[in-house]
């Protein structure tokens, strides 16, 4: 088998066999495929797309490429649960110690932030001392103890998917529905849980702009993992402006403890009461009614904050600073952006409010660069606010930056303010089972 011809048959637009898929996975991770064939064979495949039986064997090659983990040891069922990724989108923050404070096992793997969207585990390493680098021995030993740890992809998990990942990135090839869902499913079927509640976010902060885009990817993925012997549920769900009001690592562990406390944001605590609750019905904890309840009660009465604390002991953080948010270093500077116009927020642009916090140092431009957990923004309006000539839309954060012009004037770029107020979107556009 030649890789030129494997890529001259995609660039025909046939369909790859099995075989043909896992040779180039096989020989991406062990070297003998150079990047210039695998990008070569991602933009084909990005051009003239896959079947979904051989988006299937993609994502199975990439499974396979590296350890496959199972967890004998830890009793119970486990749920996992991921998105495709978004803007101030801390929601894994409450719905892991939710579901877990009502008794399913949480062992998950997260992600690190990518582009203008932020990474779970890049919040968490914010609070002092916590560590996501577990061994899987740890992992286990802290799931056992305290029922949930949420930790980053090691390098053996999937290796073809991280390895792919950073070529997409740089080839602009991300964009791609097979390359997404093989990419996420590749990652979680390397782990055996029981079910998988997928949140597939739509709209402008999204990777899928429409909600039918984001239809058929999520339908992709739940089959998948249908065929892989998951329960699986997908969530179409809106990120078309930011989730919440925080954008930024520190700024949204705080907003997601808050949010634990039964403080949190309208629209953020929906999202978790809703995905929590599929989650737990999912697991067979009950029909969806009563799940809610479940949800509910456990924010309300401090079990699932104190599920986010013992997450917190297990993984070696302080948990002083959960008890105690003030205790989260500040930002050295901040910068208010204020209306130039009277009207109603119409829309705020999640990708422009994403790179906007990127500017401010909260993600990275370059894999090795350190980020500045202080950095960020706070949404103080929303869209279909009234807002005021001269009124604060979004204040900004960094430690890093003195300078706000360039992220100032991109907040405002990413703002349109009008005399009518917008329709309200949906927050959950559907569910696929
Ligand atoms: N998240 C992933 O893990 N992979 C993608 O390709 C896109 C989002």
């Amino acid at each position: 088998m030649r890789m030129y011809d494997i890529i001259n048959k995609k660039k025909l637009g046939k369909a790859l066999s099995e075989d043909e898929i896992r040779f180039f996975i096989d020989g991406y991770v062990n070297g003998d495929v150079p990047d210039y064939q695998a990008s070569a064979l991602c933009m084909a495949i990005y051009f003239n797309g896959m079947t979904d039986r051989e988006t299937a064997f993609l994502t199975f090659a990439i499974r396979d490429s590296g350890e496959r983990i199972a967890f004998p040891g830890i009793e119970g069922v486990r749920v996992d649960k991921h998105s495709t990724g978004g803007v101030g989108d801390k929601t894994s923050l409450v719905v892991a110690p939710v579901v877990a404070a009502l008794g399913v096992k949480v062992a998950k793997i997260s992600g690190r932030g990518l582009g203008h969207t932020g990474g779970t585990v890049d919040k968490l390493e914010s609070i002092r001392g916590m560590r996501c680098d577990l061994s899987k021995a740890e992992l286990e030993r802290v799931v056992n103890d305290k029922g949930i740890a949420i930790v980053g992809q090691n390098a053996n998990l999937a290796p073809a998917d991280k390895k792919l990942y950073a070529l997409r990135d740089v080839t602009a090839t991300v964009d791609s529905m097979p390359l997404i869902a093989s990419s996420i499913m590749g990652k979680k079927l390397a782990l055996d849980d029981h079910c998988i509640v997928l949140d597939v976010k739509c709209g402008s902060g999204s990777f899928m702009k429409t909600p039918e885009k984001s239809r058929e990817l999520a339908r992709l993925m739940v089959d998948i993992g249908k065929a892989a012997g998951r329960k699986m549920l997908a969530l179409i769900t809106d990120m078309d402006c930011p989730l919440g009001n925080a954008v930024g690592n520190s700024l949204e562990v705080i907003e997601a403890i808050n949010t634990l406390r039964g403080n949190g944001p309208e629209d953020f605590t929906e999202l978790c009461v809703t995905l929590a609750s599929h989650m737990l019905a999912l697991a067979d904890y009950g029909d969806y009614e009563d799940c809610e309840n479940r949800v509910k009660r456990v924010l309300a009465d401090g079990s699932a904050l104190e599920k986010f604390v013992d997450m917190t002991e297990g993984q070696g953080g302080d948990v002083s600073w959960i008890r105690n948010v003030d205790k989260f270093p500040k930002a050295k500077y901040s910068c208010s952006v204020t209306s130039s116009q009277s009207g109603f927020i119409y829309a705020m642009d999640a990708e422009g409010y994403g790179t906007a916090s990127l500017m401010l140092g909260a993600g990275r431009n370059r894999i090795e660069d350190k980020i500045d957990y202080t950095a960020g923004l706070i949404l103080n309006k929303k869209p279909g606010d009234k807002v005021e000539k001269g009124e604060i839309i979004a204040t900004l954060y960094s430690s890093a930056v003195k300078d706000f012009g360039a992220s100032a004037e991109k907040i405002l770029l990413s703002t349109t303010i009008s005399d009518a107020a917008p329709e309200k979107r949906p927050l959950v556009w559907d569910v696929i089972r």
